[in-house]
């Protein structure tokens, strides 16, 4: 009998589509059953809040179906790409910016901190933003990875669609991201002017994780 080897790169993609695909599975029974999320909370708090302790949830998860069906109908209207449609299936988890995609404004005050803006989460009043800190209850979960919120922003259409004053458009590697209509396949970087992003993601990690700015737990 043959064994069929799949290269690494390969199947950790494979992974990571079959992830987003369970999840959107998930969440269409979720909303369409109403009960879906509070029968599976475990499961639920870990999605959104990277935490099994769905008892400490409670309050702003019980407000996220209705958030889950307005987010549907924003994405039957067709607005900012389809939100979390927009990520390629295969496009890796991520915790913070492309900083070979995207830059900070030279017009932005505040260094890598967000500051006193939440435009990206308090334009659609997203429940897991926590109205007294100003924080993301939800960073670094799986759905801050596999999704829009670690990886925010891909492209120019959502920095406009949040009016986002921090970050522009550095590269040409939004077409990674860019699913269906702009996929394109180049991974190289066109740099718009010659100031250079950080050398390695590595760096930038880093870099962001001494900032003490809120923006450590929203957008890094
Ligand atoms: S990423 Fe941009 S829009 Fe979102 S909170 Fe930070 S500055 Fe505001």
């Amino acid at each position: 009998m043959g064994v069929m080897l799949v290269e690494p790169r390969v199947g950790r993609r494979m992974v990571w589509a079959a992830s987003r695909v369970l999840f959107h599975a998930y969440a269409v029974i979720c909303i369409a059953s109403v009960v879906g999320g509070y029968l599976t909370a475990p499961l639920f708090t870990w999605i959104f809040y990277g935490d099994w302790r769905f008892w400490r949830h409670v309050r702003s998860a019980s407000l996220l179906w209705a958030h889950g069906c307005q987010m549907i109908f924003l994405i039957l209207r067709g607005q900012n790409s389809g939100f979390s449609l927009s990520v390629a299936l295969t496009a890796p988890p991520t915790t913070a910016v492309d900083p070979l995609l995207v830059r900070l404004s030279p017009r932005w005050e505040f260094g890598l901190s967000c500051g006193p803006c939440n435009r990206c989460c308090s334009k659609h009043h997203c429940p897991i933003l926590d109205p007294r800190t100003g924080l993301c209850r939800g960073h670094d979960s799986f759905f801050w990875r596999y999704f829009n919120c670690g990886r925010f922003p891909t492209r120019q259409s959502e920095i406009d669609y949040y009016l986002c004053p921090k970050w522009e458009l550095y590269g040409t590697r939004d077409p990674v991201y860019a699913f269906p209509s702009t996929a394109r396949s180049s991974r190289t970087r066109t740099p718009i002017t010659d100031e250079s992003p950080p050398a390695s993601i590595t760096d930038w990690a880093r870099a962001t994780v001494d900032d003490p700015g809120k923006c450590m737990e929203r957008h890094r």
